[in-house]
Order: C-alpha cells, then sequence, then structure tokens
C-alpha cells in the first residue's frame, strides 16, 4: 500500500467545490483548521511545517522567516516581516537586501520528527521540511517578475513546468515499494497571487490541477491511498467575505480516498502514522566503487 500525499499549497476548499474539481475533493473532504503564527493568516513557510511535524510553528520554530547569512540582516528582515508588507513572501526591505548585498535568503529546515522521516517514505519538495530549494525558485520568480526581469508569459510557463516535475515525479515514486510518496505542490499559490481578480483564468488553473490529481486518482493501486492537503486558501475579489483578495484565505482543505480526513492540520502527522503500513522489504547493501567515486568528489 502507498500513501500518496499531495501538498496543493493554497488550495481552498471553496473554490475547489465552486468550480466542481472532484478530482481535488476526493471521496471524502474537509475544511482543515491551518495554524498561523508569523501572520494573521497561514503562511506557507510555516504551516508545511507544522503539518509535517504536528507542532505549532512557535514549538518547530520555522516561522518562514528564513535565515539570511548574517544576523544582522536576519534582524533587519524580521523588522520588515513585523510591517506585514501587503502579506507577500518576500517583504519590500527583503528585496532591498537581496538586492543591494547578493545575501542569499534561506528557508530553514525542522530539526522535529516528521511523517516525511524513514527511508521508505519517499518525498520531493516540503516546504520547511526536506529540500526548499523549489519553493525558493519560485519565490524568485515572483522577485523577477515583479521587477519586470521575466515576462508574466514566462511566470506563468515555469509555474506549470515546475507543476508538472512534481505530478511526474508522484507517479514514478507511487510504482515504487514506499509506504508514503509525498511531494508540494505551488502552482495554486503562485497563479492566485496573480489572479486573484480574474475568476476565469483562475477557474482555468483549478480545472488543470484538478485534471492532473485525477491522473494520479486513476493511476492509484487497489490498496493504495490519496491524501491532499493545502496549508491555507486565497481570498479573491468575487467572493464576498474577502476583504483582502490575494492574502491567504483560512479555507485549507483536507481531502482523502478514506474515510475521514484529517480536520486540522496539527492532526495530519497522526493521521498519516495511523493509515500507512509499513512495507516488507528485503534490504539489499549498495556496493558501490568507493575508490573512484572519492576521485570524481562524488564522496568524501
Ligand atoms: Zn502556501
Amino acid at each position: 500500500m502507498v500513501l500518496v500525499v499531495l501538498a496543493l499549497d493554497a488550495a481552498d476548499i471553496r473554490h475547489a467545490e465552486e468550480f466542481s474539481c472532484d478530482n481535488i475533493l476526493l471521496d471524502n473532504h474537509t475544511k482543515m483548521e491551518s495554524v498561523a503564527h508569523r501572520l494573521d493568516h497561514p503562511h506557507t513557510g510555516e504551516a508545511w511545517p507544522s503539518i509535517a511535524t504536528g507542532l505549532h510553528p512557535t514549538e518547530h520554530g520555522v516561522t518562514g522567516h528564513g535565515s539570511w547569512d548574517s544576523a544582522a540582516l536576519t534582524g533587519l528582515s524580521r523588522v520588515a516581516h513585523k510591517l506585514n508588507i501587503s502579506g507577500s513572501i518576500r517583504s519590500a526591505v527583503g528585496d532591498l537586501i537581496k538586492s543591494s548585498t547578493d545575501q542569499e535568503w534561506t528557508l530553514l529546515t525542522v530539526d522535529d520528527p516528521t511523517f516525511l522521516d524513514g527511508e521508505y517514505r519517499a518525498v520531493h519538495n516540503w516546504p520547511g521540511v526536506y529540500r526548499n530549494e523549489a519553493l525558493q525558485y519560485i519565490w524568485r520568480l515572483f522577485a523577477q517578475a515583479k521587477d519586470d526581469e521575466i515576462s508574466k508569459e514566462t511566470f506563468i510557463r515555469e509555474a506549470y513546468t515546475e507543476a508538472a516535475s512534481k505530478f511526474g515525479w508522484i507517479h514514478e515514486a507511487m510504482s515504487k515499494d514506499v509506504e508514503i510518496a509525498a511531494t508540494h505542490i505551488h502552482i495554486l499559490d503562485v497563479l492566485g497571487h496573480l489572479y486573484p481578480e480574474d475568476r476565469e483564468s483562475y477557474r482555468e488553473v483549478y480545472e488543470d490541477v484538478d485534471e492532473r490529481v485525477g491522473e494520479v486518482r486513476d493511476t492509484l493501486g487497489e490498496d493504495d491511498e490519496l491524501l491532499i492537503l493545502s496549508d491555507h486558501g486565497m481570498e479573491v475579489s468575487w467572493v464576498e467575505e474577502d476583504d483582502d483578495y490575494g492574502t491567504h484565505s483560512w479555507r485549507a482543505i483536507a481531502s482523502t480516498t478514506l474515510d475521514s480526513p484529517p480536520e486540522h492540520a496539527l492532526d495530519v502527522k497522526s493521521w498519516v502514522e495511523n493509515n500507512i503500513q509499513a512495507v516488507d522489504t528485503k534490504r539489499t547493501a549498495t556496493d558501490l566503487p568507493e575508490e573512484q567515486l572519492r576521485e570524481l568528489g562524488y564522496i568524501e
């Protein structure tokens, strides 16, 4: 049995229902309560590590600040975040620091145990937990698009191809002997920030993602199960109760092919642990040509 976990960043339960995304909604779905610490609404950089660890951001300590190379810059960045500049991922002050110092901003990863730990739990990017570089790549695109260094068309293309690479990875991983195949897909967040006033374009992104999820759903083996999670949704101009469109809504989703999806972000870890099966593998040692690899600099 493989539990396939799709971390669909910014998948908003209201919009999935509005656009009849039956694949995203799966057999059972619920609005999942998310967490927020740094801002008054959930943020990608702190919610995903909470989902993976079952710990509040104040407990796991990754609050989406990231870290800079020097303590002084970290301090400056925190001041910027306190100002809550438009709730955007990278604050204006952050951009200023980056362009004037060439310092790279790095999202931290948690030290606490997560449900993604373990040799037979395959994971391909999970913000704040494992290989943040894909998320940071997209965040860099935001900055480049904002500064007109890349076109809107390039931004959209990269958002789609990056998402496609994750779906492709999932298809391969779920065909292997693993307990979990999990990945984080950022496209609904990326393009959600582009289209909070453009219902038609926003709907198209949902329909595309729903189709990709449908392909994963169709590929599930007899014993395999699917869990879809989000960290938050997106406030949009056509929903009356949304007064600040383009910011993250509290309408996160949990949906599954199993009976009862987790209702709180901090319940996901125990939910997953209760619903997976250990794989029964024959463990074989890898016999690598050590001297050659050392010569090539692959190992130390
Ligand atoms: Zn997010």
